[in-house]
């Protein structure tokens, strides 16, 4: 069978694994796939050389640009029999499996042709997560050694894989990615019982830390240690949003992950899970835009308007949520606010504090013209910020609203 044809196989199952940058609008509705992967709902049918056919889809990447990257992964078999996979042991379809340096000359064609400029490798597991790792880490030496591949690599970490095997996965990737799937044992035992979230799971993004901090990347391609990154399967058990933002925080802080993915549940034919709803994907939206204002706007657990299930509303932005409680009756001065007051108002990101502080050295700011002017949006901003003292005059319809 030619490789095309493998390929095409394994993207059939696999082609939307979240990587680079979540996307900024609302997710369409997909099915949770490997380890995490995301599939389509429908996959469509795509002509047989259709780059996307192949899995090659593009990364955004910090700062917007994209990267075209093939996803692919070692093995579609798996001998481990997860709950909502389509890869389980057992699930019956034609099962496609690259040897190491069969992946590599595969990759380093395409990459030659001008195809891709990145590679995101996962696998199934096959002889126990040890034998898999080292199937990994050998298609990244043959990359980097053999092809002197310069050029992003994501690759995971499977289940069982040993510190070793970390280590050697570290000094060889650009990013590596350790799916916890659930935010505790008990809620992985629904999804993935033979999974152990402490030891399989944790304890690997511990010591991608531990060596991160302790060790120096003499070995390492580019001299640098890589970064981590986790993934959920976000519904199907219950969980709630209060649980997987907990854990998020949780290892931000302690393994300090650079990107934790939420991937909104779907249902997968011929798995335990088939008849159970999808999740909606405005709850993953919700989460993601949660977790940004974790990360870069100083809000807190406690600050969120999470309900009595510790669920976050879907129709509701949580910022806005926030802002509506706190900022209505007292709002901020655009002149005079502190970085921290600024950023919390609605349609206020880190840029745009910048440009308001900005141009406060310049002078005072009166009107949301202003604000128009060096690039801050003021639709949602109008209702809770003073301009020099008074509430900004709104623009009123061009014509009344009947
Ligand atoms: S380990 Fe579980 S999630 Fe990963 S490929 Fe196998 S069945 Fe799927």
């Amino acid at each position: 069978m030619d490789v095309l044809t493998k390929l095409q196989d394994v993207a059939t199952h696999m082609n939307l694994e979240p990587d680079g940058e979540p996307a900024k609008q609302l997710p369409l509705a997909q099915e949770v796939a490997p380890c995490g992967q995301l599939i389509p709902k429908s996959p469509p049918n795509p002509p047989k050389n259709d780059m996307k056919s192949i899995g090659i889809s593009h990364l955004i990447m910090p700062g917007g640009k994209t990267l075209p990257a093939l996803k692919t992964m070692l093995t579609t078999a798996c001998e481990r029999d997860c709950y909502y996979c389509p890869f389980r042991a057992g699930r019956s379809y034609r099962r496609q499996t690259f040897k190491p340096d069969e992946m590599a000359k595969t990759f380093m064609d395409m990459h030659r042709a001008g195809m891709v400029k990145g590679l995101f490798l996962s696998s199934g597991i096959i002889k126990g997560g040890v034998t898999t790792q080292d199937k990994l880490i050998d298609t990244a030496e043959i990359l980097r050694k053999k092809y002197q591949y310069k050029g992003y690599l994501h690759l995971k970490v499977m289940p069982g894989a040993e510190k070793d095997q970390v280590r050697r996965s570290m000094e060889l990737a650009n990013r590596l990615s350790v799916n916890l799937e659930a935010p505790n044992d008990k809620r992985l035992a629904l999804l993935a019982p033979k999974k152990q979230f402490v030891e399989e799971l944790i304890k690997p993004l511990e010591w991608i830390e531990q060596i991160r901090k302790n060790e120096q990347p003499v070995n390492s391609w580019n001299v640098r240690w890589p970064s981590s990154v986790t993934q959920f399967v976000v519904g199907g058990v219950g969980e709630s949003d209060l649980e997987l933002l907990i854990i998020s925080e949780l290892l931000i802080k302690k393994c300090k992950l650079q990107r934790i993915y939420y991937s909104a549940f779907s249902p997968i034919r011929d798995t335990p899970m088939e008849n159970l709803p999808a999740d909606h994907p405005m709850r993953q939206h919700r989460l993601y835009q949660t977790s940004f204002l974790f990360r870069d706007y100083g809000f807190d657990m406690e600050e969120m308007p999470f309900d009595q299930n510790g669920n976050l509303p879907l129709d509701e932005d949580p910022k806005m949520a926030w802002a509506n409680t706190h900022l209505l009756e007292n709002p901020v001065e655009v002149n005079r606010a502190q970085r921290s007051q600024l950023i919390r108002v609605p349609g206020v990101g880190p840029i745009g504090v910048k440009r308001i502080l900005n141009a406060r050295r310049q002078g005072k700011i009166q009107e949301l013209s202003d604000l128009r002017k060096i690039g801050v949006p003021t639709k949602r901003l109008e209702s809770y910020v003073l301009l020099d003292g008074k509430r900004p005059l709104r623009q009123m319809p061009l014509f009344p609203v009947k």
